[in-house]
């Protein structure tokens, strides 16, 4: 997606939001940032370039998650920056790439010189529900298209939604409560009946020279994380509300 694109989108979102002068730069800028130096990430030794057009979910994410935690400590140009980057990734997987390229440029011509549908916008934001699995799904639901306009409608909608669920910050009620109580659950059910049938069948297959006692016991443990699986999106959830830092 050409930067034009990118800006318009960006700057409907920041209208909507409101945004004061110094964060809408740093949301535009981090929209555009991508682009003007392929990012890397990884260690230092061992980086590899971010595939543009291939945006990895993980790409994605890591800087949602970093927009999230800046907002919560209050960083917000940090905040917008990091949102401005994830949704760069979000809107250029929404154009398609088209056979060998061949069209993708006259596509991103064609969509350069469309308006941003407000209503996409707004819709998009009404919609919003402020989680990591919200997010995450948006991603997922963004499909390379080759119609201009469908492309703009995708890719205002969905990145108004993201921007949505990651500006917001208003904790839902009873979170701390019902996370305590899973938590409980965890530590002092599931946890544990994982860990010793496990143990059990480690040793029972070590006396009995037979691998069956484990097999059965694995079952057992992998019943456990399975029942465990709420506490696991919760956990999350909580993290998303700043409630457990990393
Ligand atoms: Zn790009």
């Amino acid at each position: 997606m050409k930067w034009r694109s990118h800006i318009s989108i960006g700057k409907a979102i920041a209208d909507r939001l409101e945004l004061p002068p110094g964060e809408r730069k740093a949301f535009l800028d981090g929209l555009v940032e991508p682009d003007r130096h392929k990012e890397r990430i990884g260690s230092q030794r061992r980086s590899y370039r971010v595939g543009h057009h291939h945006p990895s979910h993980r790409t994605f994410m890591l800087h949602v998650w970093i927009a999230r935690r800046s907002f919560l400590r209050n960083d917000r140009y940090q905040g917008y920056r990091h949102l401005g980057m994830a949704l760069h990734y979000l809107q250029d997987r929404s154009t398609s790439k088209g056979l060998l390229g061949l069209t993708h440029s006259r596509r991103e011509e064609a969509l350069a010189k469309l308006d941003v549908p407000e209503r996409a916008i707004v819709l998009g934001m009404q919609g919003a529900v402020s989680s990591p699995r919200f997010v995450s799904r948006s991603l997922a639901l963004t499909k390379p298209l080759k119609d201009p306009r469908e492309v703009m409608v995708q890719a205002s909608f969905r990145s108004a939604a993201v921007a949505a669920a990651v500006v917001d910050l208003e904790r839902p009620r009873g979170l701390r409560q019902r996370y305590q109580a899973l938590h409980r659950r965890h530590s002092l059910i599931l946890l544990p009946a994982a860990i010793a049938s496990l143990a059990i069948g480690l040793s029972l297959s070590a006396a009995m020279a037979s691998p069956v006692p484990l097999v059965l016991s694995a079952g057992v443990s992998l019943g456990a994380i399975v029942l465990d699986r709420p506490y696991v999106h919760l956990s999350r959830l909580v993290e998303w509300y700043g409630l457990k830092g990393r």
